[in-house]
């Protein structure tokens, strides 16, 4: 006997175009799958979930997150990429034992997974040892969200000298291709997680990318961040012939059109961080440059030390940069938009990049991103029976202004029910949260001994410093 599911009477948004949008519909569940979207189904030996006054729709994907930092949420709140790389990336990160790793991805997917990210892209880079490779796994394996797990090695790798030398750990990586990822068809799937040539060495950029090769994984990697994407990457990539369709590029902000140009023929996707990108100087959101060479991105929360983890900041801030740029750039040219003419970018645009391009960016277009019979039941239900979403006139724009991660009322990964009525069913969400806790007093009662890192603290008051101008404790000003 099959086991199904019918979730009944909501307002669908199926985000596949054959599909459409259900202003009231139901989805079958059969064995995991999307058996039928339709405006009313009859089904008899069905478990019923009711969803009245509920939008359903596909659950997000986040392509781009370093979930290890979870513990750290808005520590970097008022901190620029420099203070990012100097206060978490080579110095609270040094500190984390293999427990830690698991707890913060542990925290950090459990978290995302409860505000309807279903699918999450774990760009994991810090691997100090296998130990800690095996706690991320781990972590991510015991959320119950959809997880691909992308190997970025850890703090030799990311060291932040000009030309950090050192290659990634080839042992690892092929250890957790063999041990954890020998099917691409699991729950849980791999990538590479890879430094771009802007962060290292040609010898090291071409032996990284031999190394992706010889393990048949997609790449992601960091391109046009800020300084550090300005001298070219994608050009050197194209040089070498290592532009491919398998490639997420994270950022693009600082790349040039004529990149982004490359990109787009050679197939590649792209991951937009808004949120991040404004706050740490990245440079400007690519949203509208990537559309206007024919990529539609995908978005990331990169990391939630600084900003908010759920889709629903990152779509809203995505949206108003792309509007704010779009409209500046017509009245710049003396344009005006008296004429009446639409605004190019809309909310139903924000929820395609945050479903199915997802999907697209992460290699899985097959199996979710959207409600299509066939494909896995990763699906989301969010509650309209709240103030801030009646009248219920327009719910791509509900969800993107006005939506949150408490309305996320029931989700289901590959059929399975992890959230009903507002709570996670399958995980004590008050011991993540105080392994979470546990993890940060231990990192932070290390830290405080370093005088590296100096004068850390909570409540808003720490701003790191560059490492090689330490002295001491006593001054936690950065010199940049
Ligand atoms: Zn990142």
């Amino acid at each position: 006997m099959a086991e199904r599911t019918l979730i009944r009477g909501g307002y669908v948004l199926s985000m596949d175009p054959a599909v459409g949008d259900l202003p009231v519909g139901d989805v079958l569940v059969e064995d995991g799958r999307i058996a039928a979207v339709a405006a009313s189904i009859a089904a008899e030996d069905v478990e019923v979930i009711d969803a009245t006054d509920r939008i359903v729709l596909p659950g997000f994907v986040d392509t781009h997150r370093h979930t290890w930092q979870a513990p750290w949420r808005n520590i970097a709140s008022d901190w620029s990429l420099f203070h990012y790389f100097w206060g978490m990336h080579t110095g609270l990160s040094k500190y984390y034992r293999p427990e830690d790793t698991y707890n913060g991805n542990l925290l950090g997917t459990v978290e995302a997974l409860s505000s309807g990210i279903t699918t999450l892209l774990d760009w994991s880079h810090n691997l100090k040892t296998s130990d800690h490779t095996d706690g991320a796994i781990a972590g991510l394996r015991d959320s119950g969200a959809r997880t691909i797990f992308a190997h970025g090695g850890g703090a030799p790798q990311w060291a932040v000298v000009p030309q950090n030398a050192v290659p990634h750990p080839a042992d690892d990586v092929r250890r957790v291709r063999e041990q954890y990822f020998n099917s691409d068809d699991g729950l849980m799937t791999m990538a590479f997680a890879m430094r771009g040539p802007q962060l290292t060495v040609d010898a090291v950029s071409l032996h990284d990318f031999a190394l992706a090769r010889e393990l048949d994984l997609d790449i992601t990697i960091h391109a046009g961040d800020g300084d550090l994407g300005k001298g070219r990457p994608t050009e050197w990539m194209l040089e070498h012939g290592l532009l491919n369709e398998r490639i997420t590029y994270v950022h693009c902000c600082s790349l040039a059109d004529d990149e982004l140009k490359m990109i787009a023929d050679s197939g590649g996707k792209a991951s937009v961080a808004a949120d991040v990108e404004l706050q740490m100087g990245h440079g400007w959101p690519a949203t509208g440059r990537l559309l206007a060479v024919g990529i539609r991105p995908s978005l990331s929360v990169d990391v939630c030390t600084s900003t908010g983890g759920s889709m629903f900041g990152l779509m809203r801030t995505a949206l108003g940069t792309q509007r704010g740029l779009d409209n500046a750039a017509l009245e710049a040219t003396g344009g005006t938009l008296a004429n009446g003419e639409p605004i190019p970018l809309t909310a139903r645009d924000m929820l395609e990049f945050a479903t199915i391009e997802g999907a697209r960016a992460c290699g899985l277009e097959d199996r979710i991103g959207s409600l299509t019979p066939g494909k896995d039941a990763d699906l989301i239900m969010i509650r309209t029976d709240v103030l801030e979403m009646s009248p219920l006139n327009n719910p791509l724009g509900a969800l993107v202004y006005n939506a949150h991660p408490g309305l996320v009322d029931t989700i289901l990964v590959a059929g399975r029910v992890v959230k009903r009525d507002g709570a996670m069913t399958g995980v004590d969400v008050a011991r993540v949260r105080a392994l979470g806790e546990r993890t940060r007093d231990h990192v932070l009662a290390q830290a405080r001994t370093d005088d590296l890192i100096g004068d850390i603290a909570l409540g808003g008051t720490w701003t790191p410093r560059n490492p090689a101008h330490a002295h001491g404790h006593g001054h936690g000003h950065a010199h940049a």
